[in-house]
């Protein structure tokens, strides 16, 4: 029913905090109707190169494009217009805003505005029952993370990165996070996912990369690149 969305590409993206090289030659393709993975130890630039994707992060060397057009130095809100969201490895809800309001500031952010938006994501999400009223302070982090994935569904973007979306949760609610994620892909959405849980990404990854020391080691399906992965 959709277009699909178009590639993001990394070429050779670097990146630097002072004198610290957290990106160091980054390749990567994400593309539409795919679930692809990132993996590897704490420090390895997985967060960076969200940011840099992302347009948080200015990287040093290297470009990002979304199809043929160069955004390197587009603004993170610029690209949320064009359809690339994120979420955060450390939950970015507004604490004193409900569950909806949160949702509806993800809306006003993204690439459509859709006045049905708002109610189709609470509910695609499971969040549609009293729990929409409540603010995002008094909820435990399992909601809180479909919360968060709400908010950056709720603007219907074409690419989605997200950054360790089953940290904290326990397993039905992994169960529930792939079985929307691999919806969302067989849609036409382009996912980028970095996660801990293997076995999630062994479920869920088309392709999985993995990163270690602020490049990538090894790619391909999950079943040639996870064994012997430690995270
Ligand atoms: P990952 O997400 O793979 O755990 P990060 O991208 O968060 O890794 O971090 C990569 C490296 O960059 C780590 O060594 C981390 O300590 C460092 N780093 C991350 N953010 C900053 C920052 N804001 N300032 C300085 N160093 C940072
Ligand atoms: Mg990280």
């Amino acid at each position: 029913p959709h277009t699909p969305a178009p590639t993001l590409t990394a070429r050779a993206l670097h990146a630097r905090y002072g004198g610290f090289k957290a990106l160091d030659g980054v390749d990567l393709t994400v593309p539409p109707g795919q679930v692809t993975a990132i993996v590897g130890p704490n420090g390895a630039g997985k967060s960076t190169l969200f940011h840099c994707l992302a347009g948080t992060l200015r990287p040093t060397h290297g470009q990002v494009r979304l199809g043929t057009r160069d955004i390197t130095r587009l603004a993170a809100h610029a690209r949320t217009r064009l359809g690339i969201a994120r979420t955060f490895q450390q939950l970015a809800v507004f604490p004193s805003l409900t569950v909806e309001e949160n949702v509806r500031v993800g809306a006003e952010q993204g690439r459509v505005t859709d006045p049905t938006a708002v109610d189709r994501t609470l509910r695609l999400l499971g969040l549609d029952g009293p729990v929409r009223a409540v603010p995002a302070a008094d909820l435990p982090t399992g909601t809180l993370r479909r919360v968060e994935l709400a908010r950056a569904l709720a603007g219907s973007p074409r690419i989605l990165l997200l950054d360790e979306p089953a940290a904290g949760l326990d397993s039905a609610e992994v169960a529930a996070m792939a079985r929307v994620l691999k919806a969302l892909a067989a849609d036409g959405t382009a996912l980028l996912v970095v996660e801990h849980d293997l076995d999630l990404v062994a479920d869920l990854a088309d392709v999985v990369h993995v990163m270690t020391a602020g490049r990538i080691i090894a790619s391909g399906p999950p079943d040639h690149v996870l064994d012997g992965v430690g995270t």
